[in-house]
């Protein structure tokens, strides 16, 4: 097999999905394929070569033209382009954890799902986006489709969860809230207040941008290490037709206004503006990059994954060129306003390409480029007592 540029191959197989060939022993070695929050982990986890964690498209009509395929021969996984295999690969196994109970009685994989190595919750009210009528939902999204409001599960569980997950060296945790009517932070702080005590595991809180900003305050302050902010597109017009319900409910400033004040409250790198590549312009792409990595954030950039049952499941996958042009740019816009990325430990999330594996975009290494892994790698050495600390200790 020739040397494989993973964090392409890994980019190629999002833009285009594999094909399972028979001979694989999905339900053996797999982790199966869970259907939870936005969509994006509608697709098989897979670790590819150097460690990377991806959820790879299966299900998608689109799939059926893909070049990739995916093989299991002497024991072994391979990722194929037709007849060529290019990479070995693994299965995401399932954790211990899959095959247990909460205390309720409750399969533990009803409250939470690994993504990568990270653990996800979504443990309030579907998106009230979804509950209005008519719905306001974002037209990419399968919240409403994947998630229900009976038995939510109770704090307690979902620390158990996060126990479980611990034992097995899960690091970071991840919760995600919908719109619930301006009380999105009240409702996940207890959740998060829990899991810091009782657990110390490292903690992210996606939620609708809170138009008080001193309410993140206090969400800081129970100590969550990380919020994210899915505004999605930076071009206003796409932002209104693709999420009517983020556009009249919240606005696309108010994404802005609590992204910059985390930021400022918690310091550079350790919070995310979420945007998704492959629907707006490229341009506009680009501009949210250089806004967000202006502010001292790090993107969080989602290749658009047109899941069965959205309003745009017809609609196709982006172009793997353009991709490569916007994880190149989301390189260069961390090295030039020294983001750090990859940081804390074992943070490897399956449903995007992550800021640190942005070296695998640029072309070619220059001495900016030496400075800034160089940079990367002292941060992460000494960062490394800091968090073993906090996740011994809170
Ligand atoms: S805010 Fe949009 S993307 Fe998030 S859950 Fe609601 S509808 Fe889905």
């Amino acid at each position: 097999m020739e040397p494989i540029n993973p964090g392409k191959l890994k980019l190629e197989l999002f833009c285009r999905g594999i094909k399972i060939d028979p001979s694989c022993e999905m339900d053996k070695d797999g982790r199966g394929i869970m259907k939870v929050r936005a969509g994006l982990g509608s697709g098989l986890e897979m670790i590819l070569p150097d460690d990377l964690y991806a959820n790879i498209p299966v299900l998608e009509p689109f799939v059926q033209d893909t070049p990739f395929k995916l093989i299991h021969r002497g024991g072994k996984y391979f990722v194929c382009r037709g007849n060529a295999e290019l990479a070995e690969a693994r299965l995401a196994g399932r954790p211990q954890w899959y095959g247990r109970n909460t205390s309720k009685g409750r399969p533990m994989t009803q409250v939470g799902s690994m993504q990568g190595t990270t653990l996800g919750f979504y443990p309030t009210r579907v998106c009230g986006f979804w509950e209005m009528t008519p719905r306001v939902n974002c037209r990419f999204c399968a919240t409403g489709i994947n998630v229900s409001n009976d038995a939510l599960p109770t704090v307690d569980e979902i620390v158990e969860v996060c126990q479980a997950a611990k034992a097995e060296g899960t690091t970071f945790c991840h919760f995600n809230v919908g719109y619930y009517g301006g009380k999105a932070l009240e409702v996940i702080l207890p959740f998060v207040e829990a899991v810091k005590k009782r657990t110390k595991l490292l903690v992210g809180v996606q939620a609708p941008p809170q138009k008080d900003l001193s309410k993140y305050d206090s969400v800081i302050n129970a100590g969550a290490d990380h919020f994210s902010f899915c505004y999605e597109f930076h071009n206003p017009k796409v932002f209104a037709e693709v999420c009517p319900g983020k556009q009249k409910h919240l606005t696309q400033q108010a994404f802005f206004d609590a992204l910059e004040y985390t930021t400022q409250k918690m310091g550079k790198g350790r919070n995310s503006g979420e945007i998704i590549a492959g629907i707006e312009p490229i341009e506009d792409t680009f501009a949210g990059i250089d806004y967000i990595t202006g502010v001292g954030a790090f993107p969080t950039i989602c290749v658009f994954r047109p899941v069965i049952g959205t309003d745009l499941e017809k609609s196709p996958s982006p172009d793997y060129q353009d991709m490569l042009k916007v994880y190149r740019r989301m390189y260069e816009a961390c090295r030039d306003n020294s983001i750090p990325t990859g940081i804390a430990p074992n943070i490897k999330t399956s449903l995007v390409v992550l800021p640190y594996e942005g070296k695998y975009f640029r072309e070619n290494t220059t001495l900016a480029d030496f400075a800034y892994d160089a940079k990367l790698a002292v941060m992460r050495s000494l960062f490394l007592v800091y968090f073993r600390a906090k996740m011994l200790f809170g």
